[in-house]
């Protein structure tokens, strides 16, 4: 995706600092935080939206879930708690067009 802003910090095309990177995912921090902790946690390849998961590439999800505790704790918010979020769509919030998890922390959420 050559347009895609997420691809190019996932290819090392924009310098970002990640806080963690495997051979599926990375995750570094929002640009424009909205807590203490804040880091978006993406696939390395392209999937739009939640909206584009499917039985086919969904694991990707499995695997963030998978390392979020270990991103949790290496920002840490593992003892203190956080929140993961997903926004899809207009409605939703979604402004970058390549699927992200928010991990959100640092400080008590409120909610809804
Ligand atoms: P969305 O609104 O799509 O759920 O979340 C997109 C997030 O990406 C926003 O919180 C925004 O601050 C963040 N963001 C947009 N562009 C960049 C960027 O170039 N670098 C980083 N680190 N974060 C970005
Ligand atoms: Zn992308």
């Amino acid at each position: 995706m050559e347009n895609c802003i997420f691809c190019k910090i996932a290819k090392g095309e924009i310098p970002s600092n990640f806080v963690y990177e495997d051979d599926k995912i990375c995750a570094f921090k929002d640009i424009n935080p909205v807590a203490p902790v804040h880091v978006l946690i993406i696939p390395k390849t392209h999937i739009a939206s939640a909206m584009e998961l499917n039985d086919d590439n969904s694991g990707i999800v499995a695997h963030i879930f998978a390392c979020a505790g270990k991103i949790a704790k290496i920002m840490g918010v593992d003892e203190s708690g956080f929140r993961i979020v997903n926004n899809c769509g207009k409605d939703g919030g979604q402004t970058v067009g390549h699927l992200h998890f928010h991990l959100i922390g640092g400080k008590e959420l409120l909610w809804p």
